[in-house]
């Protein structure tokens, strides 16, 4: 194989590596925003980027998340991301070979896991290059789907959540609704039920809201419904920007809560919250679940031991909103100061 490499240089990032593969096609970023707690793990995502510029920046935030992340959910793993640069429909088994030997070049320091248009046959590909890589499905030792155990995190961090709004009984009563009834939210309506909560739900698949109506009692919401149904959590489990400018004056919740990544569209929109008096969980402590989950195989993995660390997630927000609270900011704002000192004091 002829890998050919280039150093990109980030401020604040301890290395980002663009490669590029003749034989097999492939073009790659690997970013390491920090190892100062530990290996960089995070997750491949495979899309069609327009430029490299494309996707450095995206990479870029993307592997300062999981430090902040890893480092709030008090894990050992510091913050790292790739990216190749392909088209779904182009990818082969040569190419995640080449991404394979790309991760073992760096010696550890990244750990590869699965994200955006990754299946577990691609990981078994790149599997076969190093063994810097966790999460690879059908493995023995290996921990399979994240997705129920970041739904758990997600219950744990509603019932943080609701204590806060001043309710005793647990989420017995609670009005979730719940954006999303994919893989971490149709889990996560199905806990919270279990729980007693009353559910209100939307997703773009017609069959799932059906089966949520019939098995968990929950009300359908067409469209954008959700964002003015009357309830007590918000719970945004698809996709990411959806607290914005536009969605914030709508919203009758008293809080947000949920698994969806980047759910602010800007940081402005953390304020735009607060304004309103709704209090809102910061997504990345809420969602930590799944990298958890991988951390503890890290170490040798038992879902006892993932689901006790998982059930963290309910303290760790609770010390956020009571520090926010006291301090006069957003969450959001908190959670980044707690990541940030934990880096601090690693290195
Ligand atoms: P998924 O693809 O399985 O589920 C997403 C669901 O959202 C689908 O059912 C889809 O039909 C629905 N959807 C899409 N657009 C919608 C819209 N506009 N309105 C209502 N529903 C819509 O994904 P997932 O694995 O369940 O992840 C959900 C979110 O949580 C994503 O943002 C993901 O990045 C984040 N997340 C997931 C994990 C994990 O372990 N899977 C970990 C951390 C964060």
């Amino acid at each position: 194989m002829s890998i050919k490499r280039e150093e990109l240089s980030v401020p604040g990032y301890e290395k980002v590596t663009y490669c590029e593969d003749a034989s097999s096609g492939l073009r790659a970023i690997i970013s390491i925003h920090s190892t100062a707690l530990g290996a960089a793990c995070g997750g491949i995502r495979l899309l069609p980027y327009t430029s490299r510029e494309e996707a450095l920046t995206d990479v870029s935030r993307l592997s300062k998340g999981m430090s902040y992340k890893s480092a709030v959910a008090g894990i050992n793993f510091g913050g790292g991301k790739s990216v190749i640069l392909c088209d779904p429909a182009k990818k082969t088994p040569a190419m995640f070979q080449a991404f394979g030997e790309f991760v073992e070049s760096l010696e550890g320091r990244y750990i590869a896991a699965q994200d955006m248009n990754i299946t577990a046959i691609d990981l078994q590909e790149v599997r076969k290059k190093t063994r810097h890589v966790l999460g690879v499905e059908g493995q023995p030792g290996t921990s399979g789907d994240p997705s129920p155990v970041t739904a758990r995190g997600v219950l744990r961090a509603l019932e943080a959540t609701a204590k806060q709004l001043g309710t005793a009984r647990g989420l017995d009563g609670i009005r979730i609704a719940i954006q999303g009834l994919g893989s971490v939210g149709y889990a996560l309506a199905e806990m919270a039920y279990d729980a007693g909560a009353e559910l209100f739900v939307s997703d773009i698949s017609p069959q799932v809201v059906e089966r949520a109506v019939d098995d968990l009692a929950a009300e359908p919401l067409e469209g954008d419904a959700i964002y003015e149904v009357e309830c007590d959590i918000f719970s945004p489990n698809a996709r990411g920007a959806i607290l914005n400018q536009t969605t914030i004056p709508r919203l009758k919740c008293k809080a947000v809560c949920g698994a969806a990544n980047n759910q602010l569209a800007t940081d402005e929109d953390a304020m735009r919250l607060q304004e309103r008096g709704i209090l809102y969980a910061p997504d990345y402590v809420a969602n930590a679940g799944g990298i958890i989950n991988i951390f503890v195989e890290h170490e040798g993995y038992s879902q006892a031991k993932a689901f006790e660390r998982t059930d963290r997630i309910r303290d760790t927000l609770t010390t956020i909103f009571d520090r926010a609270r006291t301090e006069k900011v957003p969450p959001s704002v908190i959670a980044d100061r707690m990541a940030e000192e934990r880096i601090r004091a690693g290195r």
